[in-house]
């Protein structure tokens, strides 16, 4: 048998299989072949040699395993209440356990006055304590030599009742590594495994599944990891560089007249090393002949809109138009007038397009872009509408792209014969180990420093007994001329409870600060957004000292002399989101405020979360403890989380691994862009059959 037909046979023919248990492991584990049950991995092991007694189990929060008897065997309750219950002892005490589910398939394993292992968590229940839903295994003397480490493979309640309870997975996995001696094909070249100090994809395999020792896992999970995350990156660089042959841009040669005259006689600041930085590697894209794309992150603050204009005056240099697309509104407007403020005493005709543009505003509009006296746009959503004709559009920046869909962005590739240079800002730092994988296909500028001059922002964390205080902390700024943001939580599932605390709040703050000597804006998602735009606009031009709101504020908006940001119950907002309010603020020369309200009682997530934000500022530091806390699903949506249907890998952890391996898939794609080199043969047909079998890592920019 070659070695592919091992990997695909069925697993039908694995002994121990058969037909039932095979259609189950399809349907329940998405398993059909050989080569998918190898690739099956435990997600944790057992060393059988060491326990902890019962007493010490008390204690402690994680998992433990203890050795003892059971006794008191019961079945208690009916229907959907039965409940199974029993009592486990060793020396030192006596522990409840309870089963709630898969009575049928548990009770017949436990025995009363035979020893036991266990694995469980404990949890206080009033003054008892119990486990529920224990791992059980009958104790045996042969499996407890030091050192041994039996695997634990996820199951379910279906697998279970065919006897594929972990125990069942390890015995038929154990038959399959029996087998598998020199049936498994090389993946990496010869040249990788010793470059890295890789053991052979076999070797790894058997490890994985049976380690003697914990260093053999850790070499197993390093080839595997490694090995995972090279293909990824593999077939994303190549998707990029298919991309790029396919897409033919438009040449950007030279920098003329515009762009030397602001940036020689209007700029108002010397240009951060990270901006210049920026504009260069935009420049040097611009220039190939193929079409940009390219993400640019930078935290809050860090300069952006400047790149962007700097960038839409080397498209006018070149003859092209430009445009800008904000998610909403209010930023569209923001936008605008900083760009006017920055061009307009150049002359460059400059146009706003958004929902509310009036139906003879925007004829003049529609005329002026397709005949080019406009050269820049700037606008919302209204943009992409197929009425919206450039004369010559060659590049398009999309600031906060998450609120972007892909369909959106194809709309903008079909504005001229030749898709426009893209740029995407966001300010919401990526930890780059997620940036590599959601946007491997793109490429990636950073932002990373701040314009000198900034205090850093001060964040206190108040507990809500401290609102006096808090009150009058706000008094005294606002007597210094400060304005003032206070945010609360708006979560869909609760909107009018969120409503009612936010209106309960509004009325105690207008009661702290009375009219007519305070003046308060509110804004919230009920509003009309002509209503929203009002009361903000009131803010924005310094008639009301405090705006009221929901996370409406969250993106973009700038009011430098807003320099204090309250976010009530703070416990209730995610990091990232706390991160970009707290970015409103700290904008103009002044020393600015972040207070982070909460209860007494947070959760260990909370208050990490509350740590986090009043140790650093740093997004991306950040970004990485979210990360962490989250895992990649949660951060990126669920909507992309096909990508990260990773085997073995661990985003959050393997963040070295990630950066070697991207490495080295990209030094290998310089030299041997088709993988057509004899040396690279096994990485070909590894790709090959991974893009057959549907793991394709590309992402449509
Ligand atoms: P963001 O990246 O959040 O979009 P902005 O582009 O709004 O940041 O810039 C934030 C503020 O910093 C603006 O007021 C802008 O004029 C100012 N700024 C940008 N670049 C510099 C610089 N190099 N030096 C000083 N101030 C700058
Ligand atoms: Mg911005």
């Amino acid at each position: 048998m070659s070695q592919d037909a091992f990997l695909h046979t069925s697993l039908t023919y694995l002994k121990g299989v058969g037909p039932d248990r095979a259609l189950l492991l399809e349907k329940e584990l998405g398993l059909s072949t050989f080569g998918d049950l190898l690739h099956y991995f435990p997600f944790r092991y057992v060393d059988k040699s060491t326990y902890t007694s019962v007493r010490e189990a008390f204690a402690s929060s994680s998992p433990v395993q203890m050795k003892g008897r059971i006794s008191k065997i019961s079945e208690i309750g009916e229907g959907r209440k039965k409940r199974l219950t029993a009592v486990f002892t060793d020396d030192s005490a006596s522990i409840d356990l309870v089963w709630f589910k898969g009575i049928k398939w548990v009770k017949p394993l436990i025995l009363e006055e035979t020893e036991f292992l266990l694995y469980g968590k404990v949890t206080k229940f009033g003054p008892k304590y119990n486990i529920a839903h224990p791992e059980i295994e009958k104790f045996e003397i042969a499996k407890t030599k030091s050192g041994s480490l039996q695997p634990i493979y996820n199951s379910g309640e279906k697998l279970t009742s065919k006897g594929l309870h972990s125990k069942g997975i390890e015995k038929i996995m154990r038959t399959l590594i029996s087998l598998i001696a020199s049936k498994i094909p090389q993946t990496l070249s010869e040249e990788i495994i010793t470059k890295y100090h890789l053991i052979s994809k076999e070797q790894a395999l058997q490890q994985i599944h049976f380690p003697e020792n914990s260093e053999q896992i850790k070499s197993a999970r390093l080839r595997l990891v490694f090995e995972e995350l090279f293909f990824m990156q593999l077939s994303l660089i190549k998707q990029k560089l298919i991309t790029q042959r396919k897409s033919k841009g438009y040449l950007f040669e030279a920098v003329g007249l515009h762009f030397n005259t602001f940036y020689n006689n209007h700029l108002p600041f010397e240009l951060t090393n990270a901006q210049k930085r920026v504009v260069k590697e935009i420049r040097r894209d611009t220039a190939t002949g193929n079409q940009m794309n390219r993400l640019l992150q930078g935290d809050v603050g860090s300069g952006k809109t400047l790149v962007a204009v700097l960038c839409m005056l080397v498209a006018l240099d070149n003859g092209f138009q430009a445009c800008l697309l904000a998610p909403t509104e209010i930023l569209a407007n923001q936008h605008f007038q900083s760009v006017t403020e920055f061009l307009g005493p150049m002359g460059v005709e400059i146009g706003l397009l958004t929902g509310s543009t009036k139906k003879a505003q925007r004829t003049v509009l529609h005329e002026a872009l397709e005949n080019g006296s406009m050269q820049i746009l700037i606008g919302t959503h209204a943009i992409l509408e197929d009425k919206v004709v450039f004369k010559n559009l060659g590049l398009a920046i999309i600031d906060e792209q998450h609120r972007f869909g892909v369909a959106q962005r194809g709309k903008l590739w079909k504005k001229n014969i030749y898709p426009p240079h893209i740029l995407v800002m966001t300010a919401t730092p990526i930890p780059r180990t997620l940036a590599m994988t959601f946007y491997g296909d793109l490429d990636i500028s950073v932002i990373d420093e701040l314009p000198p001059g900034r205090k850093e922002i001060q964040t206190i964390h108040y507990f809500d007994s401290k609102r006096l205080l808090l009150f009058q902390f706000l008094e005294d700024e606002i007597k210094k001329g400060r304005q003032i943001y206070i945010v609360y939580p708006l979560i869909e599932e609760s909107e009018t409870l969120d409503y009612k605390d936010l209106m309960d709040g509004y009325e105690s703050i207008s009661r702290r600060f009375p009219r007519p000597q305070y003046q308060i804006s509110i804004v919230h998602g009920k509003m009309k957004p002509a209503d929203k735009d009002y009361e903000m606009q009131l803010f924005a031009s310094g008639k009301t000292q405090i705006l009221v709101a929901t996370t409406v504020i969250e993106v973009g908006v700038n009011v430098p002399n807003a320099s204090v940001m309250v976010i009530e119950s703070a416990e209730k907002f995610g990091l990232s989101t706390l991160h970009q309010l707290r970015g409103r603020v700290g904008r103009g020369a002044e020393q600015s405020y972040c207070i982070l309200m909460t209860g007494y009682k947070l959760s260990e997530d909370a208050k990490l979360r509350m740590e986090t934000m009043t140790r650093t500022s740093d997004g991306f530091e950040i970004a990485e403890v979210d990360l962490r806390m989250r895992g990649p699903g949660d951060i990126m949506g669920t909507q992309q989380s096909g990508i990260l249907d990773l085997k073995i890998a661990d985003l959050a952890r393997d963040n070295q691994l990630l950066n070697l391996a991207r490495i080295c898939a990209s030094e290998i794609l310089d030299t041997d862009p088709d993988l057509t080199h004899k040396k690279n043969y096994s990485i070909r047909q590894e790709l090959l059959s991974q893009m057959k079998r549907k793991t394709v890592w590309s992402r449509i920019s």
